[in-house]
């Protein structure tokens, strides 16, 4: 029990001392070097200890690059949270991509018309995988004011696998940081190396 407490006010201290870091479900605690024994110094200097797949992941949900896809009404408050007042960049989601084969992300903004449907799928189909989609505003998620128009889809999951609806006509950009958290929580449970090794779909 003594060692117990003596071992959380020992963690406690090195915590005030240096930057505590969380990785999926490990703490990493970086400390001055003079805290350290040497035995200690060889160990934080040399090992990390974690699963690659919560790496894998970790870096996965903070660099999600979205291919443009501003389709309408939406795109507006699409490129509000972009820009200065929300910074999407302290998500790592400030990179727009104009090319599909650099993005991993598409954020469905506005109106899916008869007309766009295929080229949506088409641009969809070359992002690199793994690939999410976010239908961003009512039109996106089903749609929308548009409801039984013989030109508008009723929701892009009739053509993409949607992974977050995000509601809304339209939703403003804290609606769409919730949305980004929540794909990034969906991908902090994933498995893609072991479904790269099994050669899972
Ligand atoms: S949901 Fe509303 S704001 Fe967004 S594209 Fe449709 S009509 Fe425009």
């Amino acid at each position: 029990m003594k060692q117990n407490t003596e071992e959380q006010s020992k963690s406690e201290n090195l915590a005030s001392n240096g930057l505590v870091v969380r990785l999926g479900e490990r703490q990493l605690v970086s400390v001055p070097d003079e805290a350290l024994s040497p035995a200690d110094e060889a160990i934080y200097n040399n090992i990390v200890v974690s699963t690659l797949n919560a790496v894998y992941n970790w870096g996965r949900r903070n660099s999600l690059w979205p291919v443009g896809m501003g389709l309408a009404c939406c795109a507006i408050e699409f490129i509000g949270t972009q820009a200065s007042r929300y910074d999407l960049a302290r998500f790592g989601s400030e990179a727009v991509r104009p090319s599909p084969r650099q993005s991993d992300l598409m954020i469905v903004s506005g109106t899916v018309t008869k007309k766009m449907a295929p080229v949506l799928r088409r641009i969809y189909d070359q992002m690199a995988e793994p690939r999410y989609v976010i239908a961003m505003g009512a039109c996106a998620c089903s749609g929308g004011p548009f409801v039984g128009s013989y030109n508008v889809v009723m929701g892009v999951d009739e053509i993409l696998p949607v992974d977050v609806y995000v509601p809304g006509c339209p939703p403003r950009p804290e609606a769409l940081i919730e949305g980004i958290m929540a794909m990034q929580r969906k991908i902090d449970k994933q498995r893609v190396l072991l479904q790269y090794v099994r050669g899972d779909k």
